[in-house]
């Protein structure tokens, strides 16, 4: 990754380099709920740790864009146009959580932004953070990066009420045409269609190998329910192992294929294993694990599982990459009932901004806001969500831990 000195060009392509400016525009949208608690507090921990690494040379131009209730109140949409443009514009954006408007049209407006920047993956990485109470004996070996497909699966929102018309043309289809015997309740059932494609899952995987080169990760998990769902996850796994095999030259030595790190000659050992298999194992044998590859409904699952192994349901980072875009994001909701207390934990966005920092190359940037978290959790400068697990240690509030973490980086 590289830098450019034009403060007015800024180029991301995720999958190979990003060339970055010294004063890049990130777009970020506040928030609903807890939003406009914690994004303030995000926005001055990375400028510290920028000032801190760079001085004056880099700074990031901060551009507010609206989404959610927000832009509602402002413009009568809840995802205006503006707001999508401005994003690409940026190519960089992070957001605070948005809250799911009741019968405003949009399932989801997460959703809604994922599928209209094209924002095919989500990235989750899930680590232990000394001093955060987990429910593991061990909660310090896992260390392992969720590659999540975003845009198709069950999550494509083609789907079928029971009793609607065309459900039950649909079922009468399946039935007559396609000799589906095995629909025991036609006029109770709702259908829904998980859609699986040889491009998408071939891009996900491919993101996920290219990480684990960049970052010196040892094994790649292909993790599927392919053995019940052949055409959908075992097909995702198949894909796979072509990206494995035609363009990174992988190998089959054993049980395993593997791929050697062009930039260090290590091997990366690539394997497949079945959904419910991987739940158990990354409980029992979490060290085993390093970057996971899945689709979307596999991938939900198994990150929010991960992050509450590691007690970082509250602080767990996410990122949702895309050919052109990369939008990091708290993975947690908007808590209506601690919003505006200035009691919420920021972490998950804090650290999604440090993710974000990392996939600029502003690396050192990055260390900076890692190494105040660290040292504010290990000191207990804890937020309420995390100081009721220990005796005696009172809570701080969102701006006081952020001050925190600057002290410390
Ligand atoms: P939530 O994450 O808002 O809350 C779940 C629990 O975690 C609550 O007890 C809450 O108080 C606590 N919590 C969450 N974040 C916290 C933080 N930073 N600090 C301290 N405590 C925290 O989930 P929910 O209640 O199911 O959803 C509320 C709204 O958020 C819904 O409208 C939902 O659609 C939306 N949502 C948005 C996102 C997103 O924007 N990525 C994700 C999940 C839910």
């Amino acid at each position: 990754m590289n830098e450019r000195s034009s403060s007015n060009s800024q180029y991301i392509n995720v999958q190979s380099s990003l060339a970055v400016p010294s004063e890049p525009v990130v777009a970020y949208i506040t928030g609903d709920g807890i939003g406009s608690d914690i994004t303030p507090v995000m926005i001055e921990v990375v400028n510290a740790a920028c000032k801190k690494a760079y001085g004056e040379q880099r700074k990031i131009d901060w551009q507010e864009v609206y989404a959610g209730q927000k832009a509602f109140d402002l413009t009568g949409e809840w995802l205006p146009k503006d707001t999508l443009d401005a994003i690409q514009r940026a190519h960089i954006a992070i957001k605070g959580p948005l809250a799911t408007p009741i019968g405003g049209g949009i399932r989801s407006l997460n959703v809604a932004l994922r599928h209209q920047l094209k924002l095919n993956t989500c990235m989750r990485p899930v680590r232990y953070f000394d001093g955060v109470p987990s429910p593991l004996k061990k909660p310090e070996s896992v260390d392992i990066v969720v590659f999540r497909e975003n845009s198709e699966d069950i999550y494509s929102g083609i789907e079928f009420k029971a009793g609607d018309a065309l459900c039950e043309k649909l079922i009468s289809d399946l039935k007559t045409v396609y000799s589906v015997s095995n629909i025991h309740y036609p006029k109770q059932s709702g259908l829904g269609v998980k859609v699986i494609s040889e491009p998408a899952s071939k891009a996900l995987v491919r993101r996920a190998i290219q990480f684990a080169i960049d970052q010196n990760r040892k094994k790649v998990a292909l993790v599927h329910k392919g053995n019940i769902m052949k055409y959908t996850e075992g097909a995702f796994c198949h894909w796979g192992y072509e990206v494995v095999v035609d363009e990174f030259g992988g190998e089959k030595v054993g049980g395993f294929y593997e791929i050697e790190n062009p930039h260090t000659q290590e091997i990366i050992q690539v394997e497949d294993i079945i959904a419910d298999a991987c739940f158990q194992h990354v409980l029992l044998r979490p060290e085993s694990f390093d970057v996971i590859a899945t689709m979307n409904l596999n991938g939900d699952y198994l990150s929010d599982a991960l992050a509450a192994q590691v007690g970082g349901i509250g602080i767990a980072p996410g990122a949702n990459i895309g050919d052109t875009c990369a939008l990091f994001e708290a993975t947690h909701g908007t808590a209506p009932k601690h919003a505006g207390k200035n009691k919420a934990n920021p972490s998950s966005l804090i650290l999604s901004a440090e993710m974000m920092l990392r996939h600029m190359g502003w690396t050192e940037a990055a260390d900076y806001v890692l190494q105040g978290v660290e040292n504010a959790i290990n000191d207990k400068q804890l937020t309420y969500d995390f100081a009721r697990f220990y005796e005696g240690v009172d809570p701080i509030s969102t701006s006081a831990y952020g001050q925190a973490i600057c002290k410390r980086m």
